[in-house]
């Protein structure tokens, strides 16, 4: 490494940013691309990928191209950049004819240092033409899965980016994403041309973020015990569907549980408006679908609950990573039936989509179902579904918790069996269960299940338990589920094994939801709770929540709860102290240093 551009580099984060050490890699990658080399950049959710274009930018001077897809996300963006006196700007179709001539005269005069554009803008022929005669030092590419369809979030306009490498051979390129797999690591590079690039992958562990499973039965119920224990913290329930979100959020609010939901069909500003009573702590619960989480940076979410299984597990992860990004720890609860699976396989299969996408999207929900429901290491499924490989345990998640029992389960697999075959394979999971257990459900006496011989002998076996089990028998191939006919259990050969007593069936045990007792408390926690001090805090709220209203900016923008839980706690006394806040930079510490120490000393 350079030692003058570290040094550089160093006053660049502390001055512009505040802050006073970089994370994991981002000061390689930074040199790295200084240096104008190409990169591809694997971080976890938070691990902090925009300073790693953000830091050449400044250092480089010139203009720098960033990509990125979501509109909404690039404004909060450039506003942060701005908050920290950084000419940055964005061009998209929702920007005023003002903003729109200042940013052209920006670049005229070269003094615009970061422009965010679409991928749709850049591609657009008159602006690359436009482009190509300013001196452009840099391009990032940001969430640059986007490029490949063995990614999770394929977009058509993504792959048309290839041409900027052969445009701009010698202006370095950076890609950056939170989930992409081997696969789509190696497409990335292809797609943009990126032949030369060193690609930098953090670890995907997130050692503060413990990690559960479990069947998705009596799902509210179990949300509420969870929350009920978890009282003041904030977290996110992800739902599959919009009415979802509502109709948990109402079941919530109906328990004495204030939440709220979030969802794309509702209007801009009451999207803003939840979003934004959410940053500020004001309400702490929040029911939404995948549109909630892109463009928010708030730290301190404790948890998220997957209400339905997500469609893989490149979703999940990104989801389960807002989480914990203060480094405190958080935990994460996953529910999941075969109800689910259907559900979503069923999407897959009757989108209008190509054949060979419909095969990798089902390939990736088979995985992540037996991700859900399998009873190994929860880290390290992830971890190896990303090219990492580890063998020790992590200790973070609920298996590695309580690791679960094997019990000899042929006689349940022989239940299940010859109800299977009695029913003659007509009936599916949940149906067949109430059968086994001799449920007086109408739908029972209408089909006639009760003259059946199984009718009840599985009774003194709790449904959630024959559920834990029948699954493991379909993933041992001694039963299938038939997607083509209702989704009905369906015997294999190994059926046959089982009743011959040729085959015996090893099933682990159920391990009933605990109550856990105590949230869960790894290594060190960031900041002392006891220090801070409450009032201030919420002085600082206000003032904060006032500034964001005049300037028509997200709250996190100004500064973050971090920030200002630093300085209830520390209660800065002269400008040199404000400057140790993380967060603070000089152009921050101009903006609101007086207002700042004016608050803690009155
Ligand atoms: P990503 O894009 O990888 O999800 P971001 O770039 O949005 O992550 O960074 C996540 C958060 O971490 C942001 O609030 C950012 O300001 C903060 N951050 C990034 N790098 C550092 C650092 N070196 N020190 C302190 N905070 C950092
Ligand atoms: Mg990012
Ligand atoms: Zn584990």
């Amino acid at each position: 490494m350079d030692t003058e551009i570290s040094n550089d580099i160093h006053q660049i984060l502390k001055d512009q940013f505040g802050y006073g050490s970089f994370r994991l890699n981002q000061e390689a990658i930074i040199q790295h691309v200084i240096d104008q080399k190409d990169a591809l950049v694997i971080m976890p959710t938070g691990g902090g990928k925009s300073l790693c274009y953000q830091i050449p930018a400044l250092y480089l001077k010139g203009l720098t191209i960033v990509i990125s897809p979501l509109i909404a996300l690039m404004q909060d963006q450039v506003s942060a950049l701005k908050q920290n006196g950084i000419a940055a700007a964005c061009l998209n179709s929702q920007i005023s004819d003002e903003e729109r001539r200042d940013l052209f005269a920006k670049i005229e005069n070269g003094t615009l240092n970061l422009l965010y554009l679409s991928p749709e803008r850049i591609n657009n022929p008159r602006t690359l033409e436009y482009l190509q005669a300013k001196p452009i030092k840099l391009i990032a590419i940001d969430e640059a899965h986007c490029v490949s369809v063995w990614g999770n979030d394929f977009r058509p306009d993504y792959v048309e980016l290839g041409q900027l490498k052969t445009l701009w051979p010698d202006v370095p390129v950076v890609a950056l994403t939170a989930t992409a797999d081997d696969t789509t690591q190696k497409d990335i590079l292809k797609q943009l041309n990126l032949t030369e690039a060193q690609t930098f992958v953090n670890s995907f562990e997130r050692q503060n973020i413990f990690i559960s499973s479990r069947p998705g039965q009596k799902r509210i119920e179990q949300i509420t015990d969870w929350i009920a224990s978890r009282p003041q913290t904030s977290g996110i329930i992800y739902c599959l569907s919009r009415k979802n979100t509502e109709q948990v959020s109402q079941k919530l609010n109906a328990r004495g549980f204030r939440s709220r939901y979030y969802h794309a069909g509702m209007e801009a500003h009451e999207r803003q408006e939840v979003q934004a009573s959410f940053q500020e702590d004001e309400v702490s619960i929040i029911c939404a679908t995948i549109a909630f989480g892109m463009g928010i940076d708030k730290s301190n979410i404790r948890w998220v609950i997957h209400y339905s299984m997500p469609k893989n597990l490149e979703s999940y992860y990104q989801e389960i990573g807002r989480a914990g990004r203060d480094g405190d720890p958080a935990e994460t609860l996953l529910f999941y039936s075969w109800g689910d699976y259907i559900n979503l396989k069923k999407f897959i299969d009757d989108s209008p989509a190509e054949e060979q996408f419909k095969k990798i999207q089902n390939a990736k929900l088979e995985r992540m179902f037996q991700f859900a429901s399998s009873q190994s290491c929860r880290t390290n499924q992830i971890l190896s579904y990303f090219g990492e490989y580890k063998t020790e345990n992590c200790n973070h998640c609920d298996i590695c918790e309580s690791p679960p029992k094997t019990i000899d389960g042929s006689l349940y697999a022989k239940m299940a069996i010859s109800a299977v075959t009695r029913v003659r394979e007509k009936l599916g999971i949940q149906l067949l269960i109430d059968m086994l257990r001799g449920s007086g459900r109408k739908e029972i006496f209408q089909l006639g299940l009760d003259k059946i011989k199984t009718y009840g002998v599985g009774r003194d076996i709790p449904s959630s338990h024959w559920n834990h089990y029948i699954s493991q028998m379909i993933h041992q191939g001694i039963l299938k589920i038939d997607l083509s006919q209702y989704s009905n259990l369906k015997l294999t050969p190994l059926a046959q094994s089982v009743l011959k007593n040729e085959l015996k069936v090893e099933l682990t045990e159920f391990n009933a939801p605990t109550k856990k007792k105590e949230p869960y408390k790894p290594q060190k926690t960031a900041l002392d709770e006891a220090l801070i001090d409450k009032d201030l805090l919420s002085k600082l709220k206000q003032w904060r929540t006032q500034l964001a209203r005049e300037k028509n900016v997200p709250a996190y923008v100004i500064l973050h709860n971090k920030s200002l839980d630093q300085i209830a706690a520390h209660k800065p006394n002269s400008k040199n102290e404000l400057l140790r806040i993380e967060g603070i930079g000089l152009e921050k510490l101009k903006k609101y240093g007086e207002e700042i120490l004016g608050l803690v000393r009155g």
